[in-house]
């Protein structure tokens, strides 16, 4: 299932798990990030399609995230607020919100706002560009880039590193890597998968840049940072 994926940024655990568990069920993968930092720093890593924000955040506020990223990026962000104040309304649509919502919702109301602001964003020539880290894989082109360098992939290298950056942090076992990369069975002797990330450590890694492809001993490899 390819449900679009929805970083919640609020503080408040009842509220981000009654957000998650509708947002869930409705089939959208989702990200509970507890503060601003944290939210900013998952957005970066791992671009979602939409932002449900709080206003009222611990250390960085709902307002100066909003701005944040909005500079950084088009994606829809729906702000939530506990103060049906007519000026928060403005300073949010100011700051980049694209809608708001006013606490207490129903989870009704939340989804059909997300449908619309779906419906009002997709699909535009916005190119999928994967990022990890100073790692980016731009899916129209297939390059990469580290930093600012870039970087020329092989067809198989590309899916390789695709895998990896559409699933971070994750472990991948030799299995899936197989069945997802190579679409058949090397059996259990091939070292096709070493052959293959070691490949993509050489190019990504050149500059003795940190690396983030991690062998986990015995089971598989993830993509995580140092
Ligand atoms: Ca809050």
């Amino acid at each position: 299932m390819s449900g679009e994926r929805i970083l919640v940024i609020e503080d408040e655990a009842r509220i981000a798990q009654f957000v998650e568990r509708g947002l869930i069920y409705e089939g959208y993968r989702v990200t509970v990030a507890r503060d601003g930092k944290n939210g900013l720093a998952t957005a970066r890593d791992n671009p979602p399609d939409l932002v449900i924000l709080d206003w009222m955040l611990p250390g960085l506020d709902g307002l100066e995230v909003c701005k944040r990223l909005r500079a950084a990026s088009d994606v829809p962000i729906l702000m939530l607020t506990a103060k049906d104040d007519i000026q928060d309304r403005v300073t949010g649509l100011d700051a980049g919100a694209d809608d708001y919502l006013v606490k207490p919702f129903s989870v009704d109301e939340l989804l059909a706002r997300i449908r619309a602001l779906f419906r009002r964003t997709t699909p535009t020539s916005r190119p999928d560009v994967l990022r990890f880290g100073d790692l980016t894989l731009d899916t129209g082109t297939h390059r990469a880039y580290r930093g600012e360098r870039a970087i020329d992939l092989t067809a198989k290298e590309y899916e390789l590193l695709e895998l990896f950056m559409r699933n971070p942090r994750q472990v991948l076992t030799r299995d899936v890597i197989f069945d997802r990369v190579w679409d058949y069975d090397f059996g259990g002797e091939s070292n096709i998968i070493e052959v293959y990330v070691r490949y993509l450590r050489q190019k990504t890694e050149s500059e003795n840049e940190p690396r983030l492809i991690h062998t986990v001993r015995g089971v598989g490899y993830v993509l995580r940072e140092e």
